[in-house]
């Protein structure tokens, strides 16, 4: 249930989100949440005010270096600028994009116990900063069978969320292309993990555009779309759907290479785009593009123009 507040989020955007509050969570939804994964180079803080570039009203980043383990906590400095940014550029949703060097399953037995003790560190660090989207990739099963790797992969997840009892970020599984032995690139291989999980609140999934057609859902016709969401909703379920990544992809449909590209402009085009930005369903559904990019951020503004465009003008200012 959803009431349309009219002072909160407008004045200063060129582009308006419609903010509406939610009553059945008690949270603020902004129809068209739409921003960048975006560099914290310079300081957590600056990730947020980079993306007023674009009037982002979603955010991305990682919270350290993503090729270390672990980096030093945050200092009480770097926690007050954070704070500060967040409360005067108010996003609709933010999620941190976990280490590349986690993989919950490994079968190294040091990289194994590394992974957990970093993507507990992850999930302190997004309460910290108030976030509460934790993305990360499931896991490579080098060698190991699947199933077993998934269920190690659940293990791995439920003990991350006992560490952080008090925590309310959920870990939020990103579907994958499935390169090498990556798992997750079949929507079954996710409803594994998510079945096993203790907390229900505590566990979400990204479905990145990019990754799925990779790995062989054809996004890319209008059919092809909604036969892939159909089969996401009976799979896994459309309610634990809290997070896109929108890219197109370099590679071709069940190539299982993850290749990023720019909006409408890879093997996907446009067509996709276009329903998911029209699709109600998702309309509070944050959605963060990782395209390719320059300092500047002149591909971000265009991509994310691009995409605000494909919002039909009643999604853009009426409650649900
Ligand atoms: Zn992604
Ligand atoms: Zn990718």
């Amino acid at each position: 249930m959803y009431v349309r507040k009219d002072s909160e989020g407008k004045g200063q955007h060129a582009y308006r989100p419609s903010w509406n509050h939610c009553v059945t969570h008690n949270r603020w939804i902004c129809y068209g949440m739409l921003g960048a994964h975006t560099s914290i180079a310079g300081g957590l803080h600056r990730a947020i005010s980079r993306s007023r570039v674009f009037n982002g009203t979603a955010l991305q980043i990682f919270s350290k270096n993503n090729n270390r383990w672990s980096a030093p906590d945050f200092t009480r400095e770097q926690l007050a600028e954070w704070h500060a940014a967040a409360k005067d550029f108010p996003l609709a949703a933010i999620a941190i994009h976990d280490s590349y060097l986690i993989n919950l399953c490994s079968p190294n037995d040091e990289t194994f116990a590394r992974s957990l003790d970093a993507f507990v560190d992850e999930h302190r660090r997004a309460e910290q900063l108030g976030i509460r989207l934790l993305n990360f990739h499931p896991g490579a099963a080098c060698g190991r069978p699947a199933g077993q790797a998934l269920d190690l992969v659940a293990r791995q997840i439920n003990r991350a969320h006992s560490a952080t009892r008090a925590s309310n970020t959920m870990s939020v599984i990103e579907t994958t292309a499935g390169q090498g032995s990556t798992l997750g690139w079949r929507f079954e291989e996710i409803a594994a993990i998510i079945r096993q999980i203790d907390d229900a609140s505590r566990i979400g999934v990204c479905l990145d555009t990019c990754h799925v057609f990779a790995a062989g859902y054809d996004i890319s016709t209008e059919t092809g779309y909604t036969e892939t969401m159909q089969q996401f909703e009976e799979v896994i379920g459309l309610r634990h759907l809290v997070l896109f990544h929108l890219n197109d992809s370099k590679a071709t449909l069940g190539s299982r290479v993850d290749r990023h590209e720019h909006i409408g402009r890879g093997r996907i085009g446009e067509t996709a785009f276009r329903m998911v930005m029209a699709d109600r369903r998702f309309a509070s559904v944050p959605k963060v593009i990782e395209t390719p990019k320059g300092p500047d951020l002149r591909e971000d503004i265009e991509n994310i123009t691009l995409l605000r465009s494909f919002i039909p003008k009643d999604m853009q200012t009426a409650g649900a």
